[in-house]
């Protein structure tokens, strides 16, 4: 069977998206497309086989010849595109943020528990990249023993001119946020957020980079360096200290270059080149898991969590102060994971 999926949002990751399930992964296919500007979704329509361009993402979502919902638009348009789609008995993967307000992925979430199964997929691809994969395993096998502490950089070449230094918490750390509450198994307790020396690279009143420490429930401390004027490439980095070891992640796959005494390899450009695998994977995980009736993944309750650490990170990087995560209580539908 093949799965013919509605994708609404024809902007740069949804046309990415769109190349994928029609050109890399296997079992599905794009059947109608979507975006507020129309022109561009027929532009992208053209370029593909028998696609239908709905004029709204509620009429896309209504049409009966799409089995499941990609959510590609402006982030704080998911809520209303993830709602119809559980409403409508629909699987949906969404791209982060699951939505921008805390109150708007409770909304998911309640809408999801009430349907008594899970719809939803968050778009962290993190953890399908493979090294983030192996680290995880080596900490759920314990070889490493209790993690201590786990450090991140999240080093960004450059962004557009319309990225704030709160975008560095909501757009670029949400991602190491996903990660540390995925890796260690546990929730996020508090945040405190640290400017150090601004970079001469950055905008006048821009605050980069930031240190942004999160303490897990159990303790454990993650700090995360993250900067978006690196410059000199997308550099990603990891490590969890246990008790008895450490794990982190390795430069990326590739060669290894050793000429005139000094050894060098490739770090990549952009964030697309570091993790194509990881959405590759990622996106062949939920077709896979809608074909068999179902889904994967990072659920709502992931969305959510992250969204709440993101404003909690938001109020930490306006006072200076620690501030705790309050998250509701975990509903019975998203404790097995
Ligand atoms: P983008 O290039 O601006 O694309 C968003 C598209 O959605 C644009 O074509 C936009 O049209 C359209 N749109 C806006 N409102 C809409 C609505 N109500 N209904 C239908 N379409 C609408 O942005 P992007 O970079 O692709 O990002 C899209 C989402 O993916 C964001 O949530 C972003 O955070 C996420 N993302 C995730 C990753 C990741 O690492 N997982 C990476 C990149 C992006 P206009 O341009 O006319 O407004």
């Amino acid at each position: 069977m093949t799965l013919d999926v509605g994708v609404i949002g024809t902007g740069m990751i949804g046309q990415d998206h769109i190349r994928r399930l029609a050109d890399v992964l296997s079992g599905a296919r794009v059947a109608a497309v979507t975006d507020v500007d129309t022109d561009r979704a027929r532009t992208v329509a053209d370029g593909l086989s028998d696609v239908r361009v709905h004029p709204t993402g509620q009429d896309l979502i209504a049409d009966p010849g799409v089995d499941a919902v990609v959510v590609t638009s402006w982030g704080p348009t998911h809520e209303q595109y993830v709602l119809a789609a559980i409403a409508a008995g629909k699987q949906v993967f969404c791209e982060k943020p699951l939505a921008t307000t805390r109150e708007a992925c409770e909304r998911i979430v309640d809408a999801e528990v009430a349907a008594g199964r899970r719809l939803v997929m968050v778009g962290f691809m993190r953890r399908y990249d493979e090294q983030y994969r192996a680290m995880k395993e080596v900490v759920t096998s314990g070889e490493i023993g209790a993690p201590l502490l786990m450090h991140a950089a999240h080093r960004n070449p450059s962004v557009p001119d319309h990225f704030t230094s709160e975008m560095i918490i909501t757009d670029s750390t949400v991602h190491d946020i996903d990660v540390a509450r995925w890796v260690l198994g546990e929730e996020i307790a508090a945040v405190r957020v640290l400017k150090p020396r601004v970079s001469s690279k950055a905008r006048p009143g821009f605050n980069d980079p930031l240190l942004v420490l999160l303490e897990m429930g159990s303790g454990v401390l993650v700090d995360v360096e993250a900067s978006v004027n690196a410059g000199f490439a997308y550099d990603i980095r990891g490590e969890v200290v246990g008790e008895d070891g450490t794990v982190e992640l390795t430069e990326s796959a590739g060669v290894l270059t050793k000429q005139r005494g000094r050894w060098s390899g490739r770090v990549p450009a952009t964030w697309k080149e570091r993790f194509a695998r990881a959405f590759d994977t990622e996106f062949q995980a939920w077709v896979d898991a809608v074909a068999a009736g179902g889904t994967t993944g990072p659920s709502a309750w992931d969305g959510y969590a992250a969204t709440v650490v993101c404003d909690t990170g938001l109020e930490a990087l306006r006072t200076g102060e620690r501030v705790p995560v309050v998250l509701r209580q975990r509903p019975d539908l998203y404790k097995e994971q």
